[in-house]
């Protein structure tokens, strides 16, 4: 029987092995996915219309370009918007909430790469094809075209 049968049955012995073993990963496989990125939508509603204030300080944390985020949330959320500076002009009404939960929408399809959660990505196109490329990982996964 090899030395280390006996060592992981102690559960401090366990313990030990799992921290030599994890120790061992390289620090940009376990950092993978820990960034997060904070988003604060500053939102005013004028009269039939709802203004996103601070929209290309948001695109620029997610790293993107506002037109995409834009085309993005006007297509999900049936409500056309147009850019006007820093500022994004949405027709009708959206609450904090709804722009919340297709900001994070967004996130999921277009910045999070699937296979390691990073943040740390770009789209690039190929042949008229969309890819999301994680500079964490690699992985060049097929996106959508909006
Ligand atoms: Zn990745």
């Amino acid at each position: 029987m090899p030395d280390w049968v006996e060592y992981v049955k102690s559960r401090k012995g366990y313990e030990e092995l799992l921290d030599k073993v994890l120790g061992s990963l390289p620090q940009d496989i376990r950092k993978a996915g820990d960034r997060t990125i904070v988003v604060n939508p500053v939102i005013l509603h004028e009269s039939r219309r709802t203004i996103i204030t601070n929209f290309t300080d948001i695109a620029e944390a997610l790293n993107r370009e506002p037109q995409h985020l834009s085309k993005f949330l006007s297509k999900e959320s049936g409500k056309p918007g147009t850019l006007e500076g820093e500022r994004l002009l949405i027709q009708g009404r959206m609450t904090n909430e709804e722009l919340r939960r297709l900001l994070s929408l967004y996130v999921k399809e277009f910045v999070k790469c699937p296979l390691c959660g990073g943040l740390d990505t770009k789209i690039v196109i190929e042949k008229r094809l969309r890819f999301l490329v994680c500079e964490v990982c690699g992985a060049k996964t097929p996106v959508r075209k909006l």
